[in-house]
């Protein structure tokens, strides 16, 4: 078997060990918020936001961008289940503005294997033939850090689906320190209204 396909199955294992009484959550989040987030390796929700099992949903992609399967999600969370907030938590260093559509779908149509970086920028260096299919992708990527959390916030906001009395919180993650960081603007674009016209 392969190293990580045993060190997970065996990290498994430990937490069956402990797992407890956790078989008895319900399914709702039991916190009734939701933090749509990056997939950055270093960041951590359940510990930068004091989250246990049950707790809350945390939606994942590469950015934590307001995509419209991000947004699928957010409207799975609360008209099924229940949550009452969200968050839109982007972060400092994050790999979303390292590159550009044209750039990534460059280096898809040379090859499909792993690029490298270094002070010239992306670089191609595997064999094979690519794929022109990455032209048909929205890669969400930016230049903005609190631009983008914006941009996401208010696209929430602003969709047909979201209810109004649902705030949106805008934050930034910061690798070095690990303290999120309002964004003001997003936060107050975020704000919920009330939701029953008088
Ligand atoms: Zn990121």
């Amino acid at each position: 078997m392969n190293q990580v396909l045993e060190a997970v199955l065996a990290a498994n294992r430990d937490y069956v060990a402990e797992f407890g009484d956790k078989g008895n959550l319900p399914l709702p989040p039991g916190r009734h918020f939701a933090i749509l987030t990056c997939m950055d390796a270093r960041l951590d929700p359940a510990k930068y936001a004091g989250l246990a099992e049950g707790d809350a949903h945390v939606i994942r992609n590469a950015g934590g961008r307001a995509s419209d399967d991000a947004i699928r999600s957010l409207i799975i969370s609360y008209k099924l289940l229940g949550t009452r907030e969200w968050f839109v938590i982007h972060h400092t260093d994050c790999g979303m503005q390292l590159f550009t559509d044209e750039i990534i779908r460059g280096l898809l149509s040379s090859s499909l294997e792993t690029a490298v970086i270094d002070e010239n920028g992306w670089r191609d260096v595997g064999r094979g033939t690519g794929s022109s299919e990455a032209e048909f992708i929205d890669w969400l990527t930016f230049k903005d850090l609190a631009e983008s959390v914006y941009v996401d916030v208010k696209r929430i906001r602003n969709h047909p689906l979201v209810p109004a009395a649902i705030p949106i919180y805008g934050f930034i993650y910061d690798v070095k320190t690990g303290q999120l960081i309002e964004v003001p603007k997003a936060t107050e674009v975020g704000q919920a209204k009330s939701s029953v016209a008088a």
